[in-house]
């Protein structure tokens, strides 16, 4: 099922790697549409967004999305490599694979 739909590729992926961190089964979709936005008209369908493959996990996974909310800008650590940001849980950069800096 569709759990998140975010309104960047980085979020969807932020929100997907964060689930699995916490080992809920999920992916990335909807992404190659996002590229033609301006083409087709803005909304949810044209937004890239994550699908979760385990229902039985869902009051999980929305419990993870919700900390997210609260707090997006929270905790982050910008990759050295390619300057993506990532949230600080993740030891290493989602779009590169770069090790984070240390983090004080
Ligand atoms: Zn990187």
């Amino acid at each position: 099922m569709k759990i998140f739909t975010a309104t960047t590729p980085t979020e969807a992926h932020i929100i997907c790697e964060l689930l699995k961190s916490n080992l809920v089964s999920c992916e990335v979709r909807g992404e190659g549409i996002f590229g033609l936005q301006g083409e087709v008209p803005f909304g949810e369908n044209s937004e890239p967004y994550v699908w979760l493959f385990d229902n039985d996990a869902l009051p999980l996974a929305q419990d993870i999305i919700a900390d997210y909310q609260q707090d997006p800008l929270g905790e982050q650590w910008q990759c050295d490599k390619c300057h993506e940001r990532n949230e600080a849980q993740f030891g290493i950069c989602w779009q590169c694979g770069a090790t984070a800096p240390s983090i004080p």
